[in-house]
């Protein structure tokens, strides 16, 4: 007890961390986690359980920001060139047929879901998402070689 007194924030939210139990969980309830059963479940008169699994920690499965960043990140370092490409992309030219520069199409936020889903679906974000590599040996190779000779 004397402990959580140095630093009562801290230690609140670390309190406030600690697992509800299965009704309370599902209930969206905070949970007082006593023994052997918490208020609310003993005054439910239900069994108080704590049976559901632990959420482990760390990004989920699927796509997450910091797996996009991970990618640009090391894309960036394994070939710089690949910058001055984006950003002329960005600066020159529209998106698709709707005559708005790139980088505008890009800010404006009611884009969001079309181009973060564009993305998932991609070769490139299926491989974010999944960490499987696919074959590129295929009929998409032309196309590699077209944007390396831009
Ligand atoms: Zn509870
Ligand atoms: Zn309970």
């Amino acid at each position: 007890m004397s402990d959580e007194e140095g630093d009562d924030g801290r230690a609140s939210k670390k309190r406030k961390a600690s697992r509800a139990c299965d009704r309370c969980n599902l209930q969206h309830q905070p949970c007082d986690n006593a023994t052997p059963k918490c208020s609310v479940c003993d005054r439910a008169g239900t069994e108080c359980t704590y049976n559901r699994p632990v959420r482990k920690r760390g990004p989920r499965t699927g796509y997450t920001a910091q797996y996009g960043e991970r990618l640009w990140g090391l894309v960036l370092q394994a070939n710089p060139a690949i910058e001055d490409m984006i950003l002329r992309t960005l600066a020159t030219s529209t998106y698709r047929d709707t005559g708005i520069m790139n980088a505008d199409y890009f800010r404006n936020n009611d884009n969001q879901a079309e181009l973060v889903s564009y993305f998932t679906e991609s070769r490139l974000g299926r491989f974010v998402q999944t960490g499987d590599l696919p074959d590129i040996r295929g009929p998409s190779a032309s196309s590699v070689v077209v944007l390396a000779a831009q």
